[in-house]
């Protein structure tokens, strides 16, 4: 069953750019951190950006990945690791994906942009673009890796009688399903309103640490998400998976959303 359903995931797997938590998540991701962001860090941002908004650059880094222009910068920026207590030190990241992670790339841009007004415009902007998405994606349930479990959801499910590859649930299905279900297509301004929600107390919280404890909360909030995947029961996602889902990934969207706003309120905002 398991070889079955392996290849006909091969069969799924037809060349094409993969959202980690789909244009709708990663846009409203960006939004969030923008609404967030301190004046100050909002107006020095603008001076690279010219005032796009920031979920416009959410998903430059998921849409350039094969560009071999930027190809080799961009490597390993989706995905990044834990061991199985849900801790992320550099010896982690260095032994088990060679420092090619995004908690590791974050570090490098917030030691790299700490000069930013000495730094060319492009270099200042090509990191703004990756923030905007690299935070994301380490808060995104398939794209949290584990020294025991590299959890890629690389199987297939049944979900609303289509075949999906259960990474790609996570990514982009279950948000779409969810609006879906609440009778609204809304859009990431809107579920941008949704979820920008948390109070002061409750932002602090999630913003404590950078970017390798913020990571180390997504590897523990996402680490019972391995056992529902292992769980060979679920080849059918059925209502009830849905359920226990979607406040996992709204909850990390939110996560996410708030933390972004806090790398770019410590970089720009000085
Ligand atoms: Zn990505």
């Amino acid at each position: 069953m398991r070889k079955i359903a392996i290849l006909a995931l091969a069969a799924l797997l037809i060349p094409q750019v993969v959202l980690c938590w789909g244009r709708l998540g990663h846009r409203t991701i960006a939004e969030i951190a923008e609404r967030n962001l301190t004046p100050k860090a909002k107006a020095n941002i603008e001076k690279y950006t010219g005032g796009t908004p920031l979920w416009k650059y959410s998903l430059f880094v998921d849409e350039y990945r094969n560009h071999p222009d930027y190809k080799e910068a961009l490597d390993g920026f989706h995905a990044s690791i834990a061991d199985c207590d849900c801790t992320s030190p550099q010896i982690v990241r260095d032994r088990y994906r060679g420092g090619k992670d995004g908690v590791t790339a974050m570090y490098t841009f917030r030691d790299q942009l700490k000069n930013y007004k000495n730094l060319p415009d492009s270099v200042v902007l090509f990191g703004i673009k990756c923030i905007t998405h690299i935070v994301a994606d380490f808060n995104c349930p398939s794209h949290v890796r584990y020294v025991d479990n590299l959890n890629k959801g690389g199987f297939v499910a049944i979900f609303n009688g289509k075949k999906v590859g259960v990474h790609r649930f996570w990514d982009t299905w279950l948000i779409e399903s969810l609006q879906k279900q609440r009778g609204q297509k809304i859009n990431h301004m809107l579920y941008a309103d949704h979820l920008n929600t948390l109070s002061k107390k409750e932002i602090k919280k999630v913003t404590k640490g950078w970017a390798q404890e913020w990571f180390e909360d997504a590897a523990r909030s996402c680490r019972p998400v391995i056992y529902w995947i292992d769980d060979r029961k679920i080849e059918i996602i059925n209502q009830e998976f849905v359920n226990k889902a979607a406040p996992l990934v709204e909850s990390q969207m939110q996560k996410a959303g708030y933390q972004m706003a806090a790398a770019l309120n410590e970089i720009f905002g000085k």
